[in-house]
């Protein structure tokens, strides 16, 4: 069984990539840097997308794709931001694909949109095998997940290029090492920029905030 399983799983994967190479050129060519957000159910997407819409309100303009098993209260959410924001419902699916987001871009209008944030479904574990046409993976890990997640979910780290440690206001009343996610993170991914967050004070979130401005030009630069 398994010597026909394993081929299935690989084109799987690769008609996806094909999908996510389209969604990229798309991207490029209108100049949008583009980011596939993830994490565990509760690490606070939504909320880090809210505080970034605060943040960046007159430095960029942002679009967001919402991926959830189910419900539009999320992109009701970003919307109430004055932001344009497209919900998917995978519909008990864990994960966004390639042609998922082609089907959500028809929704959006593109045009003077500087930064598109797509927030994939609260899963620590398949999201990161299918690539959207992204720019760049952001994973968020809360205190409260505890310190020994990167041991567990390990792919996931390797590929984000920032790591957002968040609910920092929590730590005085729980049992958890930043320090600890800080070496283990750094051991699977030497080149990860990690930003400790509070969604709920703001603490930190500047520097996340620059990042993305650092990459929009970056990206604007390139065309
Ligand atoms: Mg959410
Ligand atoms: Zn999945």
């Amino acid at each position: 069984m398994t010597q026909i399983k394993v081929p299935v799983v690989r084109n799987i994967l690769q008609a996806n990539d094909r999908l996510a190479a389209e969604n990229r050129r798309r991207f490029d060519d209108a100049g949008i840097f583009v980011i596939n957000l993830m994490s565990s159910p509760g690490a606070g997407k939504t909320s880090l997308l809210e505080k970034t819409i605060e943040g960046l309100a007159g430095r960029l303009k942002m679009a967001v794709i919402e991926g959830d098993l189910q419900s539009s209260y999320d992109a009701e959410r970003i919307q109430s931001k004055g932001v344009q924001a497209v919900q998917i419902n995978t519909d008990g699916g864990c994960h966004l694909d390639g042609n998922m987001i082609q089907i959500a871009m028809e929704s959006l209008d593109l045009r003077d949109v500087d930064l598109l944030i797509i927030e994939n479904v609260g899963n620590l574990v398949c999201p990161a095998e299918f690539n959207l046409g992204e720019h760049d993976k952001v994973m968020i890990l809360s205190v409260t997940e505890g310190d020994d997640k990167p041991l567990k979910y390990p792919l996931m780290f390797q590929l984000s290029t920032v790591l957002l440690v968040n609910k920092i206001d929590l730590l005085p009343y729980i049992d958890c090492d930043v320090s600890k996610i800080h070496e283990r993170a750094r051991r699977l991914n030497g080149r990860q920029e990690i930003f400790d967050v509070s969604c709920r004070t703001g603490e930190g979130l500047e520097s996340w905030l620059s990042w993305l401005e650092g990459k929009v030009l970056e990206v604007k630069g390139g065309r």
